[in-house]
C-alpha cells in the first residue's frame, strides 16, 4: 500500500511505516502517562468484517502503520477527513480553540531552573539555525515582533518564554548547529537545552523544525534520536515547503521522503509530522490545531 498525501502543490509518496511494535499510538507524543491506558482496539480477526465496514478495516491497517492517533480516537472510527492535510496527524476530540489572540514575551532564561514557575503547559520550538524558526513563530502568532525579541543580541542563546492567550507558552529554544558558534558555545547549548528537556515538567511537546529545502542533516537526526531516547514527545515540522523548485539539489518532497525513511529505520513508531511554509502559510492552521489537542489532553 502506498500513501499519497497531497497538500496544494505538494505530493508526498510514502511507503507504509512498518512499526516495530504493534502499539497503535505514538506513545512518545504525549507526556501524560495516562495516554498509555487509552482503549485498545478490539480484535477484528475473529469477527468477519461486514462489507460496509471494509473501508474502516483498511483504514485501521493503514492507521496502525503510518498515522499519529491521538487519545480519544477509536481506530475503527477513523475516516480520511480526520487526518490533517499535509501531515500524518489525526485530529481527535481534544482539538479545540487554536487561534492565537494574544501573545506576550515573558522571560529569557539561561537555565531550566530559571524558567517561569508556572503550571501552564508549554510547547517548545527547536531547530538548526536558519531552519526558519523565527519565521514560523511569527507566522503562528501573526506578528512580526515576537520572534524578533528572541533575535536580539544576547537572547538567541536563551530559553525565551511567550505566554499565549494567557493560558499556555510557546518556548523559543536556541538554534543548534550554528556554524559561527564556537565549540564552547555549542557545549553550552547542549548542557542547558538538554537540562530544559529533562527537567521541565510542563513541557507538552517539542516541535522539531526540519528544513525541507535541504537533504536530511546529521545534526537534526542526532537531535531527533536524542529526544526519542529521552522520551521527549516531538512533532517534526518541515519548514520551507514552498521551495518547490530547488535551485540546486533535491526538491522538498524528496528531502522529506529521505528524512522520513531514516526516521522509520530508527523509531519504533513514527512521531507526528506536518508540512509548513511561513511564506505561503501552508500548514499554519493545521499545526495550531495539532498543538491545541496536545495541550488540551495534557491539561485535562
Ligand atoms: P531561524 O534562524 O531559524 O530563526 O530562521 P529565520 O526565520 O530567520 O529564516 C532563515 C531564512 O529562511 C530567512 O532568509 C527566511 O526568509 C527564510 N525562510 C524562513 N521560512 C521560510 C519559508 O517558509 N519559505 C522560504 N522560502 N523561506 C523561508
Amino acid at each position: 500500500m502506498v500513501l499519497l498525501l497531497r497538500y496544494r502543490s505538494i505530493t508526498i509518496n510514502l511507503t507504509p511505516l512498518i512499526p516495530k511494535s504493534h502499539k497503535f499510538h505514538t506513545l512518545q507524543s504525549f507526556r501524560n502517562p495516562n495516554f498509555i491506558s487509552t482503549p485498545k482496539v478490539s480484535a477484528s480477526s475473529n469477527n468477519p468484517t461486514p462489507t460496509t465496514n471494509r473501508s474502516i478495516s483498511d483504514a485501521a491497517k493503514f492507521a496502525k502503520s503510518v498515522l499519529f492517533i491521538p487519545p480519544g480516537v477509536e481506530i475503527e472510527e477513523l475516516t480520511d477527513d480526520m487526518v490533517l492535510p499535509g501531515s500524518n496527524i489525526v485530529i481527535g476530540p481534544f482539538a479545540g480553540h487554536s487561534q492565537i489572540k494574544e501573545v506576550e514575551f515573558v522571560k529569557s532564561s539561561a537555565r531550566a531552573r530559571d524558567c517561569p514557575k508556572d503550571d501552564r503547559p508549554e510547547i517548545a520550538i527547536l531547530g538548526r539555525s536558519n531552519v526558519g524558526k523565527s519565521s514560523l513563530i511569527n507566522c503562528l502568532v501573526r506578528k512580526k515582533e515576537v520572534a524578533l525579541t528572541s533575535k536580539k543580541p544576547g537572547k538567541t542563546q536563551l530559553i525565551n518564554h511567550f505566554l499565549v492567550n494567557k493560558s499556555w507558552y510557546i518556548v523559543d529554544l536556541p538554534g543548534y548547529g550554528f556554524a559561527k558558534v564556537s565549540d564552547a558555545a555549542k557545549t553550552d547549548w547542549s548542557a542547558f537545552t538538554k537540562g530544559y528537556f529533562l527537567n521541565r515538567d510542563t513541557l507538552v511537546c517539542v516541535l522539531l523544525l526540519i528544513d525541507a529545502s535541504v537533504p536530511p542533516q546529521k545534526i537534526d537526526l542526532d537531535c531527533a534520536n536524542w529526544l526519542g531516547r529521552n522520551n521527549v514527545p516531538m512533532t517534526f515540522v518541515f519548514t520551507k515547503c514552498d521551495k518547490m523548485k530547488a535551485t540546486k539539489g533535491k526538491r522538498p518532497d524528496e528531502n522529506i521522503k529521505a528524512f522520513q525513511q531514516i526516521i522509520r529505520e530508527n523509531f519504533k513508531v513514527h512521531p507526528p509530522w506536518i508540512l509548513t511554509s511561513s511564506v505561503s502559510g501552508l500548514g499554519r492552521d493545521e499545526l495550531l490545531l495539532h498543538m491545541s489537542q496536545l495541550r488540551n489532553y495534557w491539561d485535562q
